[in-house]
């Protein structure tokens, strides 16, 4: 399905849908330096509209950045109020936001030399990323046959469209075999995450999700960590293998697009009852009130807006 809205935020300034265009030379194009973001906006319960954890998202989008070396000439505070600017020119009370940080065109070898570093932020509606029966009933994941990136190889901690070769091998793999999602394990064999979400397993009531190290840290993880614990869950960040998934009482998937997705199968094994848990359950349920605006604790991972 293609997606639509009216303007695309392009180095600094709004431009017609169909104008956001590139040269065909633009050196991300060809060698993948590049830097993007994935963030939700949510309608919330009195009537507004707000982004989740945006100013997180912006962090991250300038640490993925410095890690790739490319310097964004646009600072924080430009970014988040461009992505405010860019949902209100589209008439967005809820949706999705893609800011790109990529190298221009310029000189052509694998050094970007002083090619311009140029920003743009696209927002469209999106509603589950993974289907809308995904969040109740659960979707069915396969171990990739691709391993997940090592840590000097790639930069896990970036969120790098280069990286990405890998999610999509995964994910189209996946696919092709008649699964929902991949499930990527790292290089010394151990579960790292999906191709684009982190990944959570319940087993005697402990929450367990796999350590920062070769991961994205992602912001949906790190929200779902702090709402368990508000609830009184255990939650341990240490690894574990395949075989454990087989034998979780439960698993999902957290990620901006992904929201909190349960897993009903792994491998052509049912997980649990082969439907939503009451963990996860639990989670989406709290999880969605915070984004609507219900939970006044967490205020403050919101940036409110009004068309
Ligand atoms: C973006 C991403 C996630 C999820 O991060 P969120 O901040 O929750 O959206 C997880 N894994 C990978 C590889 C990602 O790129």
């Amino acid at each position: 399905m293609a997606i639509k809205a009216d303007k695309i935020w392009f180095d600094g300034k709004l431009v017609d849908w169909d104008e956001a265009n590139v040269h065909v030379l633009t050196h991300t194009l060809h060698y993948g330096l590049g830097a993007f973001e994935g963030i939700r906006a949510y309608k919330t319960s009195d009537g507004r509209s707000a982004v989740f954890r945006l100013k997180e998202h912006t962090r991250r989008l300038f640490d993925s950045a410095k890690i790739l070396g490319m310097e964004i000439p646009f600072t924080e505070e430009e970014i988040n109020n461009a992505i405010i600017e860019t949902l209100k020119a589209n008439k967005l009370e809820e949706g999705y936001i893609r800011p790109l940080v990529f190298v221009g065109a310029g000189a052509m070898g694998v050094h970007p030399g002083t090619n311009p570093i140029r920003v743009a932020i696209a927002t469209w509606p999106w509603g589950a990323y993974l289907g809308d029966d995904a969040l109740l009933k659960g979707i069915r994941v396969k171990t990739s046959t691709f391993t997940r990136h090592h840590v000097n190889i790639m930069m896990t901690k970036a969120k790098a469209c280069g990286n990405y070769v890998n999610s999509v091998l995964a994910k189209t793999e996946a696919v092709a075999d008649g699964y929902d999602e991949a499930v990527l394990l790292d290089t010394e064999g151990y579960v790292a995450e999906g191709s684009g979400e982190n990944i959570f397993i319940v087993r005697n009531g402990i929450i367990k999700t796999t350590p920062l190290t070769s991961i994205l840290a992602g912001l949906t993880r790190n929200s779902v960590i702090e709402l368990a614990r508000d609830l009184g869950y255990t939650v341990v960040e240490e690894r574990f293998t395949r075989d454990k998934l087989y034998i979780a009482e439960e698993a999902f998937f957290t990620g901006t697009a992904a929201e909190l997705t349960p897993i009903r199968e792994a491998d052509r094994r049912t997980i649990g009852e082969g439907q939503a848990g009451p963990v996860a359950r639990k989670l989406q349920e709290e999880f969605f009130k915070v984004v609507k605006g219900e939970n006044p604790k967490y205020e403050h991972w919101l940036d409110y807006y009004t068309i």
